[in-house]
């Protein structure tokens, strides 16, 4: 689970941005964490990378496929 210490650098959105999920290596289409659905692992990633490939860590047969979701999004836009 992301952890944070100051909310007030959060703001909750209900974007479909984070209801969609992408497959091992797939262009991730925002900076930001994102959270593999099948185990709950997280990783960072920058804008314009692809997410972690079907190699980057094991599954059971329980957990199913590497799915990585967006969970939070890093907004890169000076204010
Ligand atoms: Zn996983």
């Amino acid at each position: 689970m992301a952890i944070y210490k100051d909310a007030s650098y959060l703001q909750q959105s209900s974007s479909e941005a984070f209801d969609q999920d992408y497959g091992p290596g797939a262009a991730a289409p925002h900076a930001g964490i994102y959270q593999c659905m099948g185990c709950h692992r997280e990783i960072g990633i920058a804008a314009g990378n692809v997410l972690p490939t079907l190699g980057h860590h094991a599954h059971t047969t329980s957990q199913g496929s590497i799915r990585w979701r967006l969970i939070v999004y890093a907004d890169h836009k000076p204010k």
